[in-house]
Formats: structure tokens, C-alpha cells, sequence
């Protein structure tokens, strides 16, 4: 039987490995008016993939990252293909304190949290953090030999005051601009979800982020293309309950 699954990337420099070896096919045709997001489908073997990235803000010509056009893309792609699954690829920061290391690849775990949203009002504090459910990636983890860990999202690259202590608090390894946007997006619509995260910069560690992230970004592109197609292959040839 044939499975629908969305997959939601906000870099085009992340998603182009995956592209050229999947074959997908760029669809213009797909977008909705008005946004700049690039939709892409293909077949593999029993899946019917649509891919989509976050495409070029015109006025600065970079790509649409961080959570506002995340929530937006993930919305697209599950009211374009009512996918069985949601995976969201992307690189992160990851905390080398906690084991991480540049070009792993990271499963969600448990849960995608925030770390930007302080409101500290009972109820809206536990809201801002979110701590949206994501599927059990246990078994794909073990059978590829894959790290998992718990993503915190923030709209920021680097890292300012609160935001390690908040992290530290959600017990969260990996650091990025969209997970937990996505994951609001497939709690609220009912779609399973999982992030697959590779490592481009170390959160905890002396140089500049932005720096250590231009530095790993084609290895940690390579990583998780390679890895992505291996999870892939692993829900093809494994019944997987939660989906
Ligand atoms: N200068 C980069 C900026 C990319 S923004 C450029 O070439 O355009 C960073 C992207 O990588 C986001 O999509 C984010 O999810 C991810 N990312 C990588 N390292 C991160 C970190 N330490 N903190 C937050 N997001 C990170």
C-alpha cells in the first residue's frame, strides 16, 4: 500500500541533497498564490513523497527560516497531501556537554519544546514551552544507529541569556529555528510527526555559531540526505504502529 509522507526543510542548501538523489520533481504548479515556498514530489518505491522549502524572501534573498514560515509550510503540506507522516530535516545546534557532535544525526525523542516563549502566567508558561508529542523513533534509532534526543526551538541562531538555561531545563540536546513550530502544526491537525536533526554547530562551544554553522553545513547536508533516505527505507520495510 501506498503511504503519503510530507517532508518540511527550511534550507534549500539542506534539502538539495535529498532532491537530486530522490529525483524530485520541482512543482510550481503546487504552490499556493502568493507564497514563496518550493514544493517537490516523487515516488519512492511505496511512498509518495512531497517535499517542501521555505524558498527566498525577495527583498534579502535568503531562505525563509525560523518559525513563522515553518508553521505556514507544514500547514501546506498536510492540507496539499494528508500525509501519514511529517519529517522535519534540518540542521541544529547540538549541546556538546550532552555527547553531541558535528555531522551526527539526531531523532526527535519525547518531545519539541520552545524556548523563546516566556510568558509567565499559570498555564501560558507551559504553553509557550509547547512540548508537542512526536512519534516513538526508538526502533528506527537502534536499527540505524542514530542518536535521539529532545529539540528545543527558538527564532534565534545564536544563544542569548535565558535560552541555554531554558534548554538545559527541557533536557533538550538539539537546538533549531522550526521543530517545535512544525510540531504545533501536527499536534493541531492530528499528523504524526518526527525531526531529523544533524548537527552543524556546537551550542557550548567557544567560536561563533554562525561561523562553526558555514563551516559543516554541506557535511551535515551530506549527513542527513544520507540518513533521511535511510529512514525512509526503514518505514518502508517496517510495519510502524504509531503511523
Ligand atoms: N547564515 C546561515 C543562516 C541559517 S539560519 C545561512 O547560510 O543562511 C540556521 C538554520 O539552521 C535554521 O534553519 C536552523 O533551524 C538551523 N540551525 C543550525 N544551527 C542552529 C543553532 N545553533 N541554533 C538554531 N538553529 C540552528
Amino acid at each position: 500500500m501506498t503511504t503519503k509522507i510530507a517532508i518540511v526543510m527550511a534550507m534549500q542548501a539542506e534539502a538539495d541533497p535529498l532532491i537530486e538523489n530522490l529525483r524530485f520533481c520541482h512543482r510550481p504548479d503546487l504552490v499556493p498564490p502568493g507564497l514563496p515556498f518550493r514544493f517537490y514530489t516523487t515516488v519512492y518505491g511505496q511512498q509518495d513523497l512531497l517535499l517542501v522549502t521555505s524558498g527566498k524572501d525577495p527583498r534579502f534573498q535568503v531562505d525563509n527560516v525560523a518559525t513563522v514560515p515553518a508553521a505556514l509550510m507544514a500547514y501546506q503540506a498536510i492540507e496539499r497531501c494528508a500525509p501519514s507522516l511529517l519529517i522535519n530535516c534540518g540542521t541544529a545546534g547540538g549541546i556538546k556537554a550532552a555527547g553531541a557532535m558535528i555531522g551526527d544525526v539526531y531523532l526527535s525523542k519525547d518531545k519539541i519544546c520552545f524556548h523563546h516563549r516566556r510568558i509567565p502566567i499559570p498555564g501560558f508558561w507551559e504553553y509557550g514551552v509547547g512540548s508537542y508529542p512526536v512519534i516513538d523513533s526508538a526502533a528506527i534509532a537502534a536499527a540505524l544507529g542514530l542518536k535521539r534526543g529532545i529539540i528545543s526551538t527558538g527564532d534565534s541562531l545564536d544563544l542569548c541569556g535565558e535560552d541555554l538555561s531554558l534548554i538545559e531545563q527541557h533536557g533538550a540536546i538539539v537546538k533549531d529555528m522550526e521543530a517545535a513550530a512544525i510540531a504545533w502544526v501536527c499536534y493541531t491537525c492530528k499528523v504524526p510527526m518526527l525531526a531529523v536533526k544533524s548537527i552543524t554547530d556546537l551550542i557550548d562551544k567557544a567560536a561563533p555559531t554562525a561561523d562553526q554553522f558555514l563551516d559543516n553545513l554541506a557535511l551535515a547536508s551530506s549527513n542527513l540526505q544520507r540518513q533521511t533516505v535511510a529512514i525512509l527505507d526503514f518505514l518502508q520495510n517496517n510495519e510502524c504502529d504509531q503511523l
